[in-house]
């Protein structure tokens, strides 16, 4: 027999995921979750919440610096948002793929920003962007007990 797994295979990652505010006033949360598993990406926990400021701005400090830190802040935390986590090959990469560009004028047709996002801060999703990253913003809203080892 002839196996290509070790080209072929890819890792089994987590990501984290944010349904951001203006995603789940335009009731198209479904609509996203569906995108992630057409990719085959697992939803292993999910949750709506409402951020607070203060909480946003622990989560996005990172940007602490740069100037649309502060309406960043605020818009996370204007209304209700779904935090999610994604697991599958490669799904750091494959959810960031899927997201399209942070600015949605830039983002390929068929992503989920070009298709549903508004403007480069109401730009529907998070997405982490390496899996370092997305350890801490797993650690951030969920305890290990509330991931679940799911077929
Ligand atoms: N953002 C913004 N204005 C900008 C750049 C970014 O409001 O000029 C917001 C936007 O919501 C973005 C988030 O800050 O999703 C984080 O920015 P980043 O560059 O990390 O983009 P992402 O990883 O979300 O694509």
């Amino acid at each position: 027999a002839v196996f290509f797994h070790q080209e072929f295979t890819m890792t089994i990652e987590r990501t984290f995921s944010i349904i951001k505010p203006d995603a789940v006033a335009k009731n198209v949360v479904g609509e996203i979750q569906s995108r992630f598993e057409k990719a085959g990406l697992r939803i292993i926990a999910s949750k709506m919440i409402r951020l607070t400021p203060e909480i946003a701005g622990k989560f996005y400090e990172v940007h602490k610096a740069r100037p649309f830190y502060n309406d960043l802040c605020s818009y996370m935390s204007s209304g209700p948002v779904v935090v999610q986590v994604l697991e599958g090959d490669g799904a750091v990469l494959k959810n960031r793929d899927i997201m399209g560009a942070t600015n949605p004028k830039d983002a390929a047709p068929g992503t989920i920003r070009a298709d549903f996002a508004e403007s480069i801060d109401a730009n529907a999703v998070h997405g982490s962007d390496a899996p370092e990253t997305a350890a801490q913003e797993i650690a951030f809203f969920f305890s290990g007990t509330e991931l679940c080892d799911r077929p």
